[in-house]
């Protein structure tokens, strides 16, 4: 079981496939387990309840199968997870790269509970599809800048990355296996390069020239990090996709600064406008956080004029959540959840209207879209190369749509669907 983000899952599916190679497959909905595996999160409290409530269901639907829980909330309180009668095992950041051992040790019998060793975090490479259509890629893991509210670099150590080399030959095997369309994964993806002294940049590059791969998304990377140089390349590229994720938490100065994030509005305005001006059509998203501690109603204000006036496609908006060790529980002012719950809402509903207007405004258009696994459902799905969620009905034509699996296709955008979600892909059939 997976908790958390893209980097969470795509090292779940990785870890998947090497258990398989050991003849160790996911027991199917009503058979028992033999062993029961939670790959946690810890970004909010609510994380670190979902990651307990999954250890308590597991252990009731499989009575006797061993519970190992990995992954950051593991890192961050091994020994209160250890405390749980259920948890067999916890095992840390840096006995990542021992997991399978200690699995095999644990079905063996052997009394394993170790929670951390002292080896140092290493990076593991993760390329995997899971059941998805596209490839997630880590290219980078860990983060050194200890942002005030953040304790994913306590979970997850410091930044070091895989090899451009590694990446690359990754990337062709991903080709080879029939993949189109990868999304580089990571912590602080922009961060590349501090293990093997290369950049984020020469890694676009070097990803760019691999044949067969035909789309390339960024996951997210900070915009004091997103180079002109970057946003030119994506541009020019020859699979790089005009989409961008940009996080950036909040739209005041002065709370970014009690966050302790290292670039300004003023910086993240001019990186939006300079992909606008090589890319019109680009999706942007960005990610907020309210009600951060010492943001005060008139930051609130500010914050969301600010949002309100970019041009951007979307918005994750995340309530501030208090974690223990952080700088944040420092700052006086803390925000009622009431507060936040409500800032939260006006901020999501701006989203669905900036979605709405960028769906809006491409109707009527024609752009290429990947169609991704249809899962025997009568509506295929997939997304623009500007990341627009298009939608196309079967008809009645059994399997004319499962043919489209996996294919890039010009379409034109139609109408939204019924629920605004997506627009509807129109296609000769
Ligand atoms: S950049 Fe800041 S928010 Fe992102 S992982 Fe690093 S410390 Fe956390």
């Amino acid at each position: 079981m997976t908790l958390g983000c893209k980097l969470n899952f795509a090292e779940t599916a990785t870890l998947r496939d090497e258990l398989a190679k050991r003849g160790c497959l996911p027991a199917e909905e009503d058979e028992a387990a033999d062993i029961c595996i939670v790959n946690t999160c810890s970004v909010t409290d609510v994380a670190d309840q979902k990651c307990r409530q999954a250890i308590h269901r597991l252990a009731r639907r499989h009575p006797g199968a061993p519970v190992v829980v990995m992954g950051c909330y593991a890192q961050l309180q091994p020994e209160l997870l250890r405390s749980m009668p259920e948890v067999r095992l916890v095992v840390g950041i840096k006995e990542k790269a021992h997991f399978l051992p200690l699995i095999e040790n644990l079905m063996a019998g052997e009394d394993v509970n170790i929670l951390h060793g002292d080896d140092e975090a290493t990076f593991v490479p993760s390329c995997s599809h899971g059941e998805r259509t596209r490839y997630f890629l880590k290219v980078q893991d860990g983060c050194n800048y200890f942002c005030t509210y953040c304790t994913i670099p306590f979970a997850r150590g410091r930044s070091r990355n895989g090899s451009v080399e590694s990446l690359v030959s990754q990337a062709r095997e991903a080709a080879a296996q029939g993949g189109k369309e990868i999304v580089l994964t990571g912590v602080n993806i922009g961060d590349f390069g501090r293990t093997t002294g290369e950049s984020f940049f020469e890694l676009i590059q070097a990803l760019d020239k691999v044949e067969g791969i035909e789309r390339y998304r960024i996951s997210s990377i900070e915009p004091n990090l997103l180079t002109d140089d970057i946003i030119d390349f994506c541009a020019d590229s020859r699979a790089f996709m005009p989409h961008f994720h940009i996080p950036l938490q909040c739209g005041c100065d002065d709370v970014l600064r009690l966050m302790r994030r290292r670039y300004t509005t003023a910086l993240f305005r001019k990186k939006v406008e300079r992909i606008h001006a090589r890319m019109p059509d680009a999706f942007i998203g960005v990610d907020v956080i309210v009600g951060m501690r010492g943001e005060t109603d008139a930051f609130f204000e500010d914050s969301y004029r600010f949002i309100d006036s970019l041009d951007i496609a979307q918005l994750h908006v995340f309530s501030y959540s208090e974690r223990p060790g952080t700088k944040a529980l420092e700052i006086p002012l803390a925000v009622p959840p009431q507060t936040r719950h409500e800032r939260s809402n006006r901020l999501i509903a701006l989203s669905e209207e900036k979605r709405k207007a960028f769906y809006g405004k491409h109707i009527g258009t024609r752009r290429d879209v990947l169609w991704e696994h249809s899962h025997g459902k009568n509506v295929l799905h997939g997304f623009t190369d500007n990341y627009i969620r298009v939608e196309m009905e079967e008809n009645g034509k059994a399997g004319v749509l499962s043919l489209r699996d996996n294919t890039l296709e010009r379409i034109r955008l139609g109408a939204f669907n019924a629920d605004a979600s997506a627009l509807e892909a129109q296609v000769k059939i």
